[in-house]
């Protein structure tokens, strides 16, 4: 046996890397971090990612394994992409096994060759002749032949029947040695001389301005936060950077967030450019997310476009990242290795250096900080690009007014003039099914889940009382499991009750919805965004699936039938997210030539907030949001990290959380950081959960790096707790929400 040690970061939550030894074969083979190797561990084998290579371990000799087998000849992961996942790993205290395994595509993972597909390509065979007495009264050999010489690199074989090559034909052809078989990688599509398909659109005054912004810092570490109203250009300006990106030899990374992926973003990409685009997204199989990966990091793709994880994609020639649409939630990482894909984005380019860009029409209040910090540079667009008006938005106070299936008399009547002026209307709730709960009139016994501390939603059409949150469900009962009494009623509404009394109050018109259940068939949400397309006046109910990323050029109305659960809910960043939804929602309005009009029914008419918003717009709502943030001490003006326990037995979770804050609070006192506080543990906002007793200790630091002086020497002592071992416990770090 050799004393060549091999220290390696296997997918497990273990915050630690194994020693093996390298058996003399693979000792002598030249061995560099990066490289995959296959090891025993326990009863099964895992394939872990080599981090270095060493002659002393402290795991006793007869305890020490040799390590199975190489994967690699030499290290498929390039050292930019190592470095970002330490990086990544170190900032959420994560494993840095498990890190590679979010970062790394399935298939590598999995051991497959990291390298592109080999395929078998067809060829007419040098000097064959269609006029070979062989083939004279063949025709569809003739005819194959023919095709195949109009292929001088050859055709995969993937593609023969888009070529109407007939296999038997090509079978006989290679039997008279007329065609031959050749087995290779599918070579790369070769660059474009011409990268534009189709021309660029004038630049506006303001796009103009943001576009020469960003130029200007091509070529080092710049981070730019574009705020531009929907409809202000913004794909624009990023298609033209894209432009320059490419002219310079370099590649762009775009990502957008999971609910943008509809054709019409992609489409865009696509028909502008000559280029070789990388697809990494939830659509993509294992294979082709495998060759988008390779390609990006070979340099053979120009273009690389993908949802949260494709972050991690290398590339061989960085020259600029985008992120589109920065506030959305779907960039944070809600399991796992619990990363927010927009921050280490901003790592990534640093550590590059190379420009980012993050857009969107409602900035986080974490990038505007940044931008008022002067850390990001801030570009803003005012006006919309094609020459549509901004929608203006009108709070509509419903105290003293009736609710019909939460819809107001002058909604309705909002409603009926729009439809009868020939226009759309959309109609938006956040809240799928049929009503929030079931109400015994008699006893008061509510639809409760039986696992949740939250009550079960009533879906009418399906005749079902189903959790949202742990998904158990139950028929819809006849009478009141308590009392027996039939009195039972739905309280509250939700999207199937309010499409329900929009046909039954608008019976002439269409009424269309767009929500988890309505659209889960693959299809159905095309047909009905193909329906709206058609522009007849009819109405779309739904939640936020409606709202973002699509056009609906003759929506002119966009009713928001309750804003309030932003306004009081408990989380801090309720109100954000309220915010930029409906401002998202808005931006559907009125896209085209007519203008659009927004009408929030709310109980909180004079809500600071919400006056702001509809009054003055994202910006002074924001600016008011920041200063309660301020305030009360909580992000972009402190930092956090949250310790989430649960177990099946109440009091677990708090125990072990007990425990956690214990340490933490020995620790300090040995190593105190000034502005850090250990909040908790309580037991968490819905303390059951899927039949789970949760708990949660909330730090909050008013520096990050005393917050993560911290996390470091903590987290190697609550991985020691036994009483760690009775409870499913994770850390998150910058949580965006504290549920
Ligand atoms: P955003 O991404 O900010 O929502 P888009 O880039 O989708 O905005 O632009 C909105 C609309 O304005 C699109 O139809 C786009 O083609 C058009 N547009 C963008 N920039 C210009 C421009 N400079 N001149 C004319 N039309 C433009
Ligand atoms: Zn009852
Ligand atoms: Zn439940």
């Amino acid at each position: 046996m050799s004393d060549v040690i091999l220290r390696i970061a296997l997918p497990s939550p273990l915050r630690r890397l194994f020693d093996y030894q390298a058996p003399p074969r693979m000792a002598k083979q030249p061995l560099a971090p990066g490289m995959r190797v296959r090891v025993p561990f326990g009863r099964r084998e895992m394939i872990g990612v080599l981090v270095e290579v060493t002659d002393r371990t402290e795991v006793p000799a007869d305890k020490l394994k040799p390590a199975s087998a190489l994967l690699d000849e030499v290290s498929p992961l390039p050292p930019a992409f190592f470095r970002l996942c330490l990086w990544t790993a170190q900032y959420y205290q994560h494993s840095l096994g498990d890190t590679f395994n979010w970062a790394l595509p399935n298939l590598l993972r999995q051991g497959e060759a990291a390298q592109a597909r080999q395929e078998r390509f067809w060829h007419a065979a040098p000097g064959a002749s269609l006029d070979d007495p062989r083939i004279a009264r063949a025709p569809r050999q003739r005819e194959a032949l023919q095709t195949l010489a109009q292929h001088p690199h050859g055709v995969a074989h993937g593609l023969l029947s888009k070529l109407k090559l007939n296999k038997d034909s090509l079978d006989l052809l290679l039997a008279k040695a007329l065609v031959e078989v050749e087995v290779r990688r599918q070579g790369p599509a070769p660059r474009h001389e011409h990268w534009l398909a189709q021309p660029e659109l004038a630049l506006n005054p303001e796009q103009q301005a943001a576009f020469d912004a960003v130029r200007s810092g091509f070529g080092a570490f710049h981070a730019f936060l574009l705020a531009g109203v929907t409809g202000s250009g913004k794909t624009e300006v990023y298609l033209q950077l894209i432009r320059e990106t490419l002219e310079a030899g370099k590649q762009a990374l775009v990502l957008i967030p999971e609910i943008n992926l509809g054709p019409q973003t992609l489409a865009r990409f696509e028909q502008r450019f000559n280029a070789r685009i990388a697809l990494l997204h939830s659509a993509v199989n294992d294979r082709e997310r495998l060759d988008a990966w390779l390609a990006a990091r070979d340099g053979e793709a120009d273009i690389i476009i993908g949802t949260r994880s494709a972050l991690f994609t290398p590339m061989k020639n960085p020259g600029l990242i985008i992120i589109d649409e920065e506030h959305d939630g779907s960039y944070k990482q809600q399991e796992g290795l619990r990363y927010h894909a927009r921050d280490l984005a901003v790592v990534r380019a640093h550590q590059e250096q190379v420009p980012i860009l993050l857009g969107s029409a409602t900035p986080s209040l974490e990038s505007l900080h940044n931008a008022h910090t002067g850390r990001y540079g801030l570009l803003r667009m005012q006006q919309r690009a094609g020459g549509a008006k901004q929608p203006r938005l009108l709070r509509l106070d419903v105290r003293s007014l009736p609710l019909d299936s939460g819809i107001s008399g002058p909604l309705q009547q909002a409603i009926r003039q729009t439809l009868e002026a020939g226009q759309q209307v959309l109609v938006f709730l956040n809240r799928r099914g049929f009503a929030p709960t079931l109400l015994c009139h008699d006893c008061g016994w509510l639809s409760g889940c039986p696992r949740c501390d939250a009550r079960m939603t009533v879906h009418q059409r399906s005749a079902m009382l189903r959790c949202h949150h742990c998904g158990h469900e139950e028929r819809l009962p006849h009478q009141c499991p308590q009392c027996d009494h039939v009195d039972l009623r739905p309280i509250g509404a939700g999207t199937e009750r309010a499409e329900e009394r929009l046909k039954v109050l608008f019976p002439d018109f269409p009424v269309l919805r767009v929500d988890r259940d309505s659209t889960a068939r693959k299809d159905a949400m095309q047909a009905l965004f193909t329906t709206i397309g058609r522009g007849q006046p009819s109405i779309l109910v739904g939640t936020q699936m409606l709202a973002k990323g699509h056009h609906f050029p003759r929506v002119t109305l966009v009713a928001v039938l309750n804003a309030d659960g932003g306004l009081f809910s408990g989380d801090f960043r309720a109100s954000e997210h309220m915010a930029q939804l409906i401002l998202q929602v808005a931006g559907r309005a009125g896209r085209a030539e007519e203008p659009g009009k927004v009408i929030i029914q709310t109980h909180l008419a004079e809500h600071p907030l919400l006056v702001q918003l509809t009054e003055q717009g994202y910006f002074a709502f924001a600016e008011q949001a920041m200063s309660e943030r301020r305030a009360a001490g909580l992000p972009p003006f402190s930092h956090l990290a949250l310790l989430r326990a649960e177990a099946h037995k109440p009091g677990q979770a708090e125990g072990f959380l007990d425990q956690a804050c214990s340490a933490a609070e020995a620790w300090l006192a040995q190593y105190p950081q000034p502005g850090l506080e250990l909040l908790g543990p309580v037991p968490a906002p819905m303390e059951r959960r899927a039949g789970r007793f949760r708990a949660q200790l909330l730090v909050q630091a008013a520096s990050r790096a005393a917050l993560h002086r911290l996390l470091s020497a903590w987290l190697a002592q609550i991985e020691q707790l036994p009483s760690g071992r009775q409870v499913r416990w994770s850390l998150d770090v910058d949580p965006v929400d504290l549920y």
